[in-house]
């Protein structure tokens, strides 16, 4: 596989295009075209997580922050930023970076705390937008399957765990070609009437042109007919932050305690909520104040996530147990994450790629 393969697989699960807006995804240095046997996956591009990747002959290394984040001025060797890409270059070391569009997936960094929390019944927090569309194209019976196969192959009705889902209804077309047509059925200017099947498919936004393109390709008609419908249904694949309910209830105290082991941490910041049983828990990884709100909204007991500033505490207060458990420590299990993913759709391609983890995750802030 080369490193656009690789590439290909994560924008499956994590789309680019589901990011936050001003963020940097996707392959921030190295070529598409090289070679990707051996994959490095960190949660950031140290110093220390690319000599790490240099002595292990690694070919790309995956993060969950980007190493490019502001647009670069220069690339030089007088600044720790352009040293890190000199490096890489010289190495053959390309860069994927998964970040905001990895938080805001199903299986993503807020679903690898909610399990690492042993929540159960893990949902979105807060939905994204859908990014849906529905096409529907007019197709001679004939060549239903033809076309189906061609807007399945390019990115069409994907719902959930299942793929190629489509709906026929069957009716009738008509046209009429004018002079200097070449219409695939009848003659030009004289109407026509064709048995045709209405197919559906549901298609993400980013998806659209690919799929038309494939409908034109493999649509008998010189003018294929098709409309494109947007679709109202909420998203069960993409959003911000998860919520979820414990086994077993817990008491504040508990709840805390219980944290601090799962994570790992020796000491966390919290303020009390309204309910000394916690049942319902909202989580988001690395930094999720913003979701405070939705958390409160969906009566979660408590609300675990990072960066959590002191005047977002006193708002908390007696409402929520709100607990800031630190930015790393809420999101470094999605570095496993990224690895099991990869190692699954590996096995299931049946392709020989090596992924390892770095032994470079340890949080840079220090606490006495
Ligand atoms: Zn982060």
């Amino acid at each position: 596989m080369i490193v656009k393969d690789i590439n290909n697989l994560l924008e499956v699960w994590a789309p680019k295009n589901i990011a936050w807006e001003k963020d940097n995804v996707g392959l921030q240095v190295g070529s598409y075209s090289n070679p990707a046997l051996k994959i490095l996956v960190a949660l950031d591009a140290t110093e220390e997580v690319i000599d790490e990747a240099v002595k292990k002959n690694v070919d790309l290394i995956i993060t969950h922050h980007p190493l490019i984040f502001e647009p670069l001025k220069n690339v030089t060797t007088n600044d720790d930023q352009g040293r890190l890409i000199f490096k890489l270059i010289e190495s053959k070391i390309s860069l994927i970076a998964v970040h905001t569009n990895l938080d805001f997936t199903k299986g993503g960094v807020s679903f690898a705390l909610a399990q690492k929390l042993d929540l159960t019944n893990i949902k979105i927090l807060k939905k994204s937008n859908n990014h849906l569309k529905k096409i529907v194209v007019f197709v001679p019976s004939e060549y239903t399957e033809k076309v189906t196969d061609a807007m399945a192959s390019a990115g069409a009705g994907i719902i959930g765990n299942y793929e190629y889902c489509s709906y026929r209804s069957p009716g009738v077309g008509t046209f009429k070609g004018s002079i200097g047509s070449k219409p695939f059925i009848g003659k030009a200017g004289e109407i026509e009437k064709v048995d045709e099947i209405r197919l559906e498919m549901i298609v993400p936004d980013w998806k659209i042109a690919e799929v038309t393109d494939a409908i034109s390709k493999s649509h008998p008609y010189e003018e294929p007919a098709y409309d494109i419908y947007p679709v109202e249904n909420e998203s069960t694949s993409y959003g911000a932050g998860t919520i979820g309910t414990l086994e077993e209830e817990l008491t504040q105290k508990k709840f805390l305690q219980h944290v601090k082991e799962k994570l790992s941490v020796e000491s966390i910041r919290y303020v009390v909520g309204a309910q000394e049983k916690i049942k319902t828990v909202a989580v988001c990884g690395g930094s999720g104040s913003n979701l405070f709100a939705d958390a409160l909204a969906l009566k979660a007991d408590a609300f675990v996530t990072g960066d959590v500033t002191y005047h977002l505490f006193q708002q908390a207060k007696g409402k929520i147990l709100l607990v800031d458990a630190g930015h790393f420590e809420t999101e470094i299990y999605v570095v496993e994450t990224i690895v099991n993913y990869l190692k699954n759709k590996f096995a299931l391609l049946k392709e020989n790629i090596q992924v390892i983890q770095t032994t470079h995750l340890k949080n840079t802030i220090q606490n006495i």
